[in-house]
């Protein structure tokens, strides 16, 4: 029985016939749904029911904004087995990775539950004789949300819970190979007392993100996805007139200084290259090895532990790495270690053979692991996004550091060392967005900003935290005079607040 997943508009779901793409199961290969693809009549629908919210959820107070937030939070932490459930079925990350994305999410939602305290603004008395000022902040209208495969919950969860907890209404567009996710999400936000349009749901592919890109009744628009779609959707939106926060791509980078604990530094790399099968944007996909020693002992016990991973379905106990998410995206990741070889780097793990016994039809491959790559490799300048690590040895720090400055992509980086003047001159100076010290996927809490530099971001402010709200609130700041008697005389120059 295969199932139809569909779109969500004015809190309903809206069949369409019209155009459908299959949904995978990655663990089997086989086809379990159909998603249907917007055209631009749906997406003006669905801006349309989000417009016609907009007034009236903006005028409703934070606060009760704030309860329905809470009693959502509560419906995710109830619902939590059955999303994740849903994130094994279309992504294949494990059940516990799964969980623990959807807990990420909710953390998002808690964080928003606070937002009477965000938007309350600043107040300045007496900036002149009896002149008062103060700021605040205003939603910006009908909000877009696109997502990548990735994280199916945690990321729309970034983007729409913060959006309308300022006030937005919303219009979500998840990835079409794992949409199912987003429909269980708007049902629960509905369930808390979300009134009919304020989130809705269009499914699609470049048809619909290209119609909402350019809906001129769209305010600002969020974006999480491949380097080469951000960087197009951050034009086009801007040049629309639209507030855009686009981000791309990932290829972070782990240093191993010689005074690092080895084994702490394998075992992080393990899980940061390899958990969810290297299809995280906070993935290590870069070993910096520095100097040859720590290389040759890295690699040889990297390729210990890579041989021994529990690859399996995701919803099977004890796994540490699903499948892929479709098979196109595994002939992806078979062509780059195709190419690394061809490059003449050293295959000392070659994954592409990889078949877990039941379960030959699906999307699965082992871990691979390149020694001797070098930043002229394509294999190194390019996002891989699957379960491949590369090292590259250098003689000594400056090196380290000067490789991660010079490559195009700058989301996350980690260094493992155990001295302090070293790891601090690292956070300083390195040219990435989010950093770990012995920390190997450093994702910022709820209540920080998440996002990254260079290429890895398109736009100025990230996501979730205050920076969140900044980017779903514009700014107005009242100056006012409340006169005691009615004398007054016109005045020529700029008041300078005497
Ligand atoms: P993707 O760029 O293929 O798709 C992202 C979204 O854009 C999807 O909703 C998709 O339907 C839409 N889309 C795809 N092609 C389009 C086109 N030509 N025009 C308009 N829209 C289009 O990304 P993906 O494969 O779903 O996700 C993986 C990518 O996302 C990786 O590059 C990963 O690093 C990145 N990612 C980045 C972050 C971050 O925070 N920087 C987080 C998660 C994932």
């Amino acid at each position: 029985m295969t199932y139809q997943v569909s779109h969500y508009i004015n809190g309903q779901i809206v069949e369409d016939k019209s155009k459908a793409q299959a949904i995978y199961n990655p663990a089997t290969g086989n086809v379990i749904g159909q998603v249907a693809l917007a055209n631009s009549t749906v997406v003006d629908k669905a801006v349309a029911a989000a417009k016609s919210a907009f007034p009236s959820w903006a005028a409703t107070t934070p606060s009760r904004r704030a309860r329905i937030m809470f009693q959502f939070k509560n419906l995710l932490e109830k619902n939590t087995d059955e999303l994740a459930k849903l994130v094994t079925q279309e992504h294949g990350k494990t059940l516990n990775d799964a969980r623990g994305s959807v807990q990420r999410g909710i953390d998002v939602v808690e964080f928003v539950c606070g937002m009477p305290y965000l938007l309350k603004g600043s107040y300045a008395e007496d900036v002149a004789t009896d002149v008062d000022s103060y700021s605040i902040r205003q939603p910006l209208g009908v909000c877009v949300g696109i997502t990548p495969f990735n994280f199916p919950v945690m990321i729309p969860l970034w983007m729409f819970a913060m959006a309308i907890a300022c006030g937005n209404t919303f219009v979500l567009k998840p990835s079409e190979k794992d949409p199912s996710c987003s429909i269980l999400l708007a049902e629960l936000a509905r369930e808390a007392g979300l009134p009919e349009g304020v989130l809705n749901v269009v499914q699609g592919d470049k048809e619909a993100v290209d119609a909402l890109l350019i809906h001129p009744d769209v305010q600002a628009i969020s974006f999480v996805g491949s380097t080469p779609i951000a960087e197009s959707i951050y034009k086009t939106g801007t040049q629309q007139g639209k507030r855009v926060q686009a981000f791309g791509g990932a290829k972070n980078h782990c240093i191993v200084m010689p005074d690092a604990d080895m084994d702490q530094a394998v075992d992080a790399l393990i899980g940061a290259a390899y958990g969810s099968a290297g299809e995280r944007c906070m993935a290590i996909s870069v070993a910096v090895a520095v100097t040859d020693s720590v290389g040759d002992v890295l690699v040889k016990k990297m390729q210990s532990r890579i041989e021994k991973l529990k690859i399996g379905p995701g919803l099977s106990a004890d796994i540490e790495m699903g499948p892929l998410v479709t098979q196109q995206h595994w002939e992806r990741v078979k062509s780059y270690i195709d190419l690394g070889v061809t490059e003449g780097a050293s295959l000392v793990v070659d994954g592409r053979g990889f078949k877990p016994k039941d379960h030959s039809s699906g999307f699965f491959m082992g871990g691979s692991l390149f020694d001797h790559v070098t930043a002229s490799m394509r294999i190194y300048r390019e996002e891989i996004f699957g379960p491949v690590l590369c090292v590259v040895r250098v003689p000594d720090f400056e090196s380290a550091l000067k490789l991660v400055n010079d490559h195009p992509y700058g989301n996350g980086t980690a260094i493992f060392t155990h001295d302090g003047y070293t790891a601090r001159t690292f956070a300083s100076k390195v040219q990435v967005g989010m950093i770990g010290i012995n920390i190997p996927i450093p994702v910022p809490v709820a209540y920080q900003t998440f996002g990254g530099w260079k290429k890895s971001i398109f736009g100025d402010i990230p996501m979730h935290g205050s920076d969140g709200m900044h980017f779903y609130t514009k700014i107005k700041t009242i100056t006012q005079r409340w006169p005691k008697d009615k004398k007054s005389a016109a005045e020529f120059v700029i008041p300078t607040m005497k």
